[in-house]
């Protein structure tokens, strides 16, 4: 069991938990976009067990009609050990989720994988007619390259500030500069995207933007947030839109845990608190 501090961010052990949390989630309004915790697997046995085990998961959304996605990342299930051993544990995993009528994306990890996750994306979006999605990073300078591309095809496109600390010739690493990139893309999707845009911010300006595109371009968008961050704007906004949280769970927990507290003062404070009881 994971200890009830971790609790915020990350919703159990068990794919049992995690749809227990969607359900309270469904509830009110807001659908799930469920992550089993991994990444950087150097060995076959490993990514093939989270695919299996991705497997599993989309088949239990569809057992508990559940209003809910999985999200996946590149190395977990085999990215590190090829590109075909990636395609091929997707394949697997996105051909179960068709038959449960279930939604896939794919998160974006750092730059030396934007090629090979785009690639796979562009075949699975094809494959599936849209059944697809994939995460793009607007800290990194090929972005708005890369969302042409995008435009051309089915599926959906996460439009997130990017979590990886990159090189300068490859990502733009001041704050300033990162929102002006996503504020641009944002504009570029409302207005070329036939739908499919998620907005995965926590940032009021950034979500104040999209609402404003919105508003002018009517484009179908939705929105994405982390499991214990802005829930009440999370809830809020669902009253007028689409609005997904992104759930992780798993045995991996602490790892994923340590970076949400460590990102923000306020969330240290919160870990502080909990452990001294106060
Ligand atoms: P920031 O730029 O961190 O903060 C801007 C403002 O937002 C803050 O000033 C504050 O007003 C508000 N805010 C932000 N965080 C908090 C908080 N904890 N509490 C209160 N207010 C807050 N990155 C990837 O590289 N690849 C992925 O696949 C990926 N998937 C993601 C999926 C989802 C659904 C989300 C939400 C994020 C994902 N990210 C991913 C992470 C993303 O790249 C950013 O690192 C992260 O979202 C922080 O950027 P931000 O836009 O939320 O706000």
């Amino acid at each position: 069991m994971i200890p009830p501090i971790a609790s915020r961010f990350v919703a159990g052990e068990s794919a049992a938990e995690a749809l227990e949390h969607v359900e309270s989630l469904n509830d009110r309004g807001v659908a799930g976009i469920l992550n089993l915790l991994g990444e950087h697997y150097g060995e076959r046995a490993a990514a093939d067990a989270d695919a299996d085990a991705y497997r599993a998961l989309v088949g239990d959304i569809g057992d508990a009609d559940a209003d809910a996605c999985v999200s996946v990342k590149p190395s977990q299930v085999g990215l590190g050990l090829g590109a075909g051993v990636f395609e091929e544990n997707l394949a697997r995993i996105v051909e179960r989720a068709s038959e449960d009528d279930v939604f896939v994306w794919i998160d974006m990890e750092d730059h030396t994988t934007t090629d090979a996750t785009l690639d796979a994306y562009e075949r699975f979006a094809r494959e599936t007619d849209g059944g697809v999605g994939v995460c793009v990073q607007a800290n990194l300078r090929r972005t708005p390259d890369d969302l042409e591309r995008l435009a051309a095809l089915p599926g959906k496109v996460r439009l997130v500030k990017g979590a990886y600390d990159e090189p300068d010739d490859v990502a733009y690493r001041d704050g300033g500069r990162v929102d002006a990139q996503y504020r641009d893309c944002l504009d570029y999707m409302f207005r070329e995207f036939d739908g499919g845009i998620a907005v995965g911010s926590h940032d009021p300006a950034m979500i104040e933007h999209a609402i404003e595109r919105h508003d002018e371009h009517g484009t179908d968008f939705e929105f994405q947030m982390l499991m214990g961050v802005r829930e009440d704007a999370q809830f809020d906004l669902a009253d007028s839109y689409d609005v997904y949280q992104y759930v992780p769970y798993g045995g991996k927990w602490f790892a994923y845990f340590s970076r949400r507290v460590m990102e923000r003062e306020e969330n240290l404070r919160f870990a502080l608190r909990a452990v001294l009881g106060r």
